[in-house]
């Protein structure tokens, strides 16, 4: 229709086959699907041993050039793209996106089901509770937090002797031992629990963590955008005796159990990472982890559910997989190893699995290529790199474009030049960026109704000479599949290409040279700058053993540097690291540069101003 409809209209005009149907489309058995509902059903792992040797079908990567805080239609040119492929050049294919956190979708941002005539339904779904992953890992993080400060608690008032008995089940009681309880008994070469075969120290260095409150680096989360949880002080109540402290609230896609449920290849390999998880330091300066609060149980039952990818479809039937969902700012930005796992088996050889990385590709792409594929082994076919006219205008020296404010008048009219500056800054430093890991670019323009047809080919014209192997025009908002046709076939085309992937990075590099290399390579900074908090805990990382893990940097995604005011490719710089934490479950180390503030917050007129319920037709509304 023209002009197009809202999101929410256009979604709920279509009436979405019985999730049972497209599960059987796709060859799923019955007993592999759990429905949730009508339209959507968790798939089980048991999946992955049934096609083992099934071959995978074409990975292709959806990263994009620097957003202006609109976003420029990544998750609508995945779906798109997935659209055409199925549905105009029949070939199998899966997108596989993030599941949206409430902060946005509430926030300024709005949901994430795509746009147009290309979205993911019923979009209302997809963008509120889903199957209640984010509920799940809100649940576990929560639960590790309240179990670090009641342990701190009861191990400053209760005597050694007490806590023995509380902790260390009897040696006649049926109740098992952790895995590190049986551990430190063998540090102290006790191979059976008699307490009085063990001296007042050893019983103490046996039953007490001895958490430094100073040192606990675990925060509490919560999926809304509130700005007040970012300093917070706990036990305030006199029942905690005095026990407070100073803390801080994440948004709960920013939390350690949502990078694991992202990155982790089964239960097994999940809750190893959440029993590793680090949680803060000892007094003697040793890691305490989830394990050794006893808990890593619990965190996998309370997350089992979650580790299995829910299905979902497109508004043309093509199947979707909607499973985890780090931002790509403060976390790592990719959806799970699962996902893409399961899809690459489901299409098959000829088949395409279309899946996002967050934000611009200096962050969500760099971030997809050094940790996801370090951790899955996959390696994907293509990027195909989002540009829009409008962040290109932006990058060229147009004015600042912001969310509830009129776009200025540049952006409406026709503006060659702000175009060509541009593409030679923003679009051109992106498609090097894809090519440092030795991957081919395919360049999709997310065409907008004002854009013009001069603009149109100067990008796709400016796109191939520097360095993208095709770059074409997508309408797939206002057409769906139909006008992503010419995209799906440039992707067909540039995936036969051989493909010669390689990391930026080794393992062996040491972190502040990882932190170097990203800082210079992909944001091109002259240098890093370390604050000494930061310094130090490189030290103690490396003391630790944590020097081979990868990089997650936390930077703003408003620009290729730290400062979200700089647009184009800055030049000049120096990288501010502020802080440095360690993801010892997910497996990386999380540099926070600049200002970078793991809790957003709302602005003055926020998303949900305009969202409401009818009461009687139950429909939603303000959603997009
Ligand atoms: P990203 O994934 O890059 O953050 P989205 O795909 O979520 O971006 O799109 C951001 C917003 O822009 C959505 O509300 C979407 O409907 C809208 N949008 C995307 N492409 C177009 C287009 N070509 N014309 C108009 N609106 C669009």
């Amino acid at each position: 229709l023209s002009p197009v409809p809202s999101d929410i209209e256009i979604s709920r005009a279509q009436t979405p086959k019985p999730v049972d149907q497209l599960a059987q489309e796709i060859g799923l058995l019955q007993e592999e699907t759990e429905a949730y509902g009508r339209t959507k059903a968790k798939v089980r792992l048991s999946l992955l041993d049934r096609l083992r040797e099934q071959p995978d079908g074409k990975y292709v990567l959806v990263a994009g050039i620097t957003p202006t805080p609109l976003g420029e239609g990544k998750s609508t040119v995945v779906i798109g793209l997935v659209q055409a492929l199925s549905a105009h050049l029949k070939l199998n294919s899966f997108a596989c996106l993030r599941q949206p956190s409430q902060g946005p979708t509430f926030g300024v941002k709005g949901g994430a089901a795509g746009g147009g005539y290309a979205q993911v339904i019923p979009m209302e779904e997809f963008n509120l509770h889903l199957t209640g992953d984010i509920h799940a890992i809100t649940a576990a993080n929560n639960l590790v937090a309240a179990a670090i400060d009641a342990r701190m608690l009861h191990e400053a008032t209760q005597t050694d002797k007490a806590l023995y008995s509380r902790l260390v089940p009897s040696v006649n009681g049926d109740r098992r031992f952790s895995p590190i309880q049986i551990a430190r008994l063998r540090r102290l070469g006790i191979s059976e629990i008699d307490p009085s075969a063990l001296t007042p120290q050893e019983v103490s260095s046996f039953v007490r963590l001895d958490l430094d409150p100073a040192k606990v680096t675990w925060q509490r989360v919560v999926d809304t955008n509130d700005r007040f949880l970012r300093k917070i002080t706990v036990g305030q109540a006199s029942t905690e005796k005095g026990h407070v402290r100073e803390t801080q609230f994440d948004i709960a896609v920013a939390s350690e159990i949502m990078a694991i449920l992202a990155l982790a290849d089964g239960l097994g390999d999940m809750k190893t990472r959440l029993g590793r998880m680090v949680v803060g330091s000892s007094r003697s300066g040793q890691p305490v982890t989830a394990e050794d609060l006893g808990v890593s149980g619990a965190l996998a039952v309370l997350m089992k559910d979650a580790i299995k990818p829910t299905l979902m479809q497109t508004l043309e039937g093509s199947p979707v997989f909607v499973h985890a969902g780090p931002f790509a700012n403060i976390a790592h930005g990719n959806s799970s190893v699962l996902a893409d796992k399961l899809a690459l088996k489901l299409v098959g050889e000829d088949g395409f699995v279309v899946t996002e990385a967050g934000f611009g590709a200096d962050i969500g792409m760099e971030k997809f290529f050094n940790i996801k594929c370090r951790a899955s082994g996959l390696r994907p076919n293509i990027v195909v790199l989002v540009a829009t006219v409008r962040a290109l205008k932006m990058h060229g020296g147009g004015p600042n474009v912001s969310a509830g404010s009129p776009l200025p008048r540049e952006y409406i009219d026709e503006n060659l030049s702000l175009v060509a500056k541009g593409c030679s800054s923003n679009l051109r430093k992106q498609i090097q960026i894809a090519h440092l890991f030795g991957v081919p670019v395919v360049v999709a323009l997310n065409v907008f109704k004002t854009d013009t047809q001069a603009e149109i080919n100067l990008v796709c014209q400016m796109a191939k000479e520097s360095g993208a192997s095709d770059a074409v025009p997508c309408h797939h908002w206002a057409l769906g599949g139909r006008g992503s046709v010419e995209l799906a076939q440039a992707v067909k085309q540039a995936s036969s290409q051989p493909s010669h992937f390689q990391f930026l990075y080794s393992q062996e590099t040491p972190i502040v040279e990882k932190i170097r290399m990203i800082a210079q390579k992909v944001y091109g900074a002259d240098d890093i700058e370390l604050s000494p908090e930061a310094k130090a805990k490189i030290d103690y990382y490396n003391q630790q053993g944590y020097g081979k893990l990868p990089i997650c940097m936390a930077k703003t995604h408003l620009s290729l540097s730290h400062l979200p005011e700089k647009k184009g490719t800055p030049t000049g710089f120096t990288l501010p690291i502020r802080d440095i934490r360690a993801s010892i479950g997910a497996g990386f180390i999380y540099p926070l540069v600049g200002t970078m503030s793991t809790m957003p917050g709302l602005p003055t007129r926020p998303c949900f101003y305009d969202i409401d319920l009818d009461p009687v037709t139950e429909e939603i509304t303000g959603l997009f």
